[in-house]
């Protein structure tokens, strides 16, 4: 049994003082308010529940600061994506995963949801093993110390317009799968694992055509299912002309919409999408610094909230990795686009922060008896944080101020320092000879 104390914590019930954790195994046996610390290892400043990263690309951390010149427009950002889409193997994704899943772990994060479509070699052909890349994730995930939920995306077509579904272009080729059953035969051959679990997901109505979207429901099963849906107008006026529907209804029609669903980003939506979306008691991820650097938009997370759909938050292509800044920037892109505040509490904004449920782990996210044992600590004495009530900490600091972190009971990050070491070094020798020309 191993002991921890710490000033302050955030539990169900609210902010805590003088709070002693005793853990066995990977879970907390005990987490109790207005102890003496006795001989418990003491945490500095105040202890949240781990973070929940619901969606992530973790290749796209390759394109931050890569993506601002030539206008630096959709089109810069997507033809970069695809370039470095294009050059990854089973060895490179591998060293670029692991130091990302590194840097999601120094920032509080203790379970991730890889939105997986990078699948095949370049020209499109199987790995030997079809599900190598995935394999590379399971793998990179253990090494930074943090639970990952594999989301299989199926990805069949290249886009879609009035006309209907495009082939994929050359670069997408390696995204796709030749149809519904060869994907869900290849999520089929996934074992889950300690450290991992399998959910699946629609990349999104653009790739997927209607024919095949209840097939993937069915595959999921009660397993998390995610899929991108509205993040750009052009994506609404496509379904619109060719299905004569929203995204949203089209889920619905084909039996998509359920508890398990996550909609991720959720941006341009209709009243009616959100009743819809309400109804089946579904979860919208959230990515604001991506939704902002892609000027997406901001969704409305309020109305969202108000129809009785859970919010969750997502890194997404990582152009910052600070899950602390997602949670502000939710009720702050609100306040923007409401012109009022206090939209959304600090306790809803850590709600969103630790949504593991959604990803598949309903056993984390809380300090609590019986609970996975994550916990991160984040520093009250820093030039950011010093003088903040503690209870009102998501909404003052940052990535920089966590300084432990423990997944499952283990301690991933200790002072601030990651158990692999330099996380720079290692996200620099992954993703330098990504850009070099050859
Ligand atoms: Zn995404």
């Amino acid at each position: 049994m191993s002991t921890y104390h710490a000033r302050y914590a955030l539990l169900p019930d609210g902010l805590a003082r003088d709070v002693t954790f005793e853990l066995r195994g990977n879970a907390f046996a005990s987490v109790t308010a207005n102890t003496d610390p006795g001989g418990a290892r003491r945490l500095p400043g105040i202890v949240l529940p781990g973070f929940a990263n619901a969606h992530s690309h973790a290749f796209h951390r390759a394109l931050r600061g890569r993506t601002h010149d030539h206008g630096g427009t959709f089109w810069t950002w997507r033809e970069r994506m695809y370039a470095v889409a294009g050059r990854l193997d089973p060895d490179t994704y591998l060293a670029l995963a692991r130091a990302t899943y590194a840097e999601m772990a120094l920032a509080g994060v203790t379970s991730v949801a890889e939105f997986h479509y990078l699948h095949h070699a370049p020209d499109g052909r199987r790995y030997d093993d079809p599900n190598a890349m995935a394999e590379v994730l399971r793998m990179a995930a253990a090494d930074a110390g943090i639970r990952l939920t594999l989301l299989d995306a199926c990805y069949l077509r290249g886009g879609l317009d009035a006309d209907g579904h495009r082939a994929p272009d050359a670069t997408q080729r390696r995204f796709c799968d030749a149809d519904v059953d060869a994907w869900a035969a290849r999520v089929d051959a996934l074992r889950e694992s300690d450290g991992m679990r399998v959910g699946a997901a629609i990349h999104s109505v653009r790739a997927v055509p209607r024919e095949s979207l209840a097939a993937v429901g069915s595959a999921a099963g009660n397993r998390p299912l995610h899929v991108h849906l509205s993040e750009q107008p052009a994506e609404n006026e496509a379904c619109a002309q060719y299905y004569g529907c929203t995204p949203t209804e089209l889920l619905g029609d084909t039996g998509v919409l359920r508890r398990t669903l996550t909609a991720v980003h959720a941006t341009h939506l209709l009243d009616g999408d959100i009743e819809l979306l309400g109804a089946a008691h579904a979860t919208a991820c959230f990515c604001p610094t991506t939704e902002r650097d892609l000027a997406d938009g901001i969704g409305p997370a309020r109305a969202l909230r108000d129809a009785g759909v859970a919010l969750s938050l997502g890194s997404d292509q990582h152009a910052v990795i600070d899950l602390l800044e997602e949670a502000r920037a939710l009720e702050s892109h609100e306040r923007l686009s409401s012109l009022r505040r206090g939209r959304l509490r600090p306790a809803d904004l850590l709600d969103a922060l630790t949504a593991h449920t959604s990803i598949g782990w309903p056993e984390a996210g809380r300090l609590a008896a019986g609970a996975r044992a994550d916990l991160v600590a984040v520093r009250l004495d820093t030039p950011r944080t010093a003088g903040i009530d503690p209870a009102q900490v998501v909404l003052a600091a940052t990535a920089s101020d966590v300084d432990t972190v423990l997944v499952d009971g283990d301690v991933v990050v200790d002072g601030g320092r990651h158990r692999l070491g330099d996380v720079g070094a290692l996200l620099e020798a992954a993703i330098e000879p990504l850009w070099c020309e050859s």
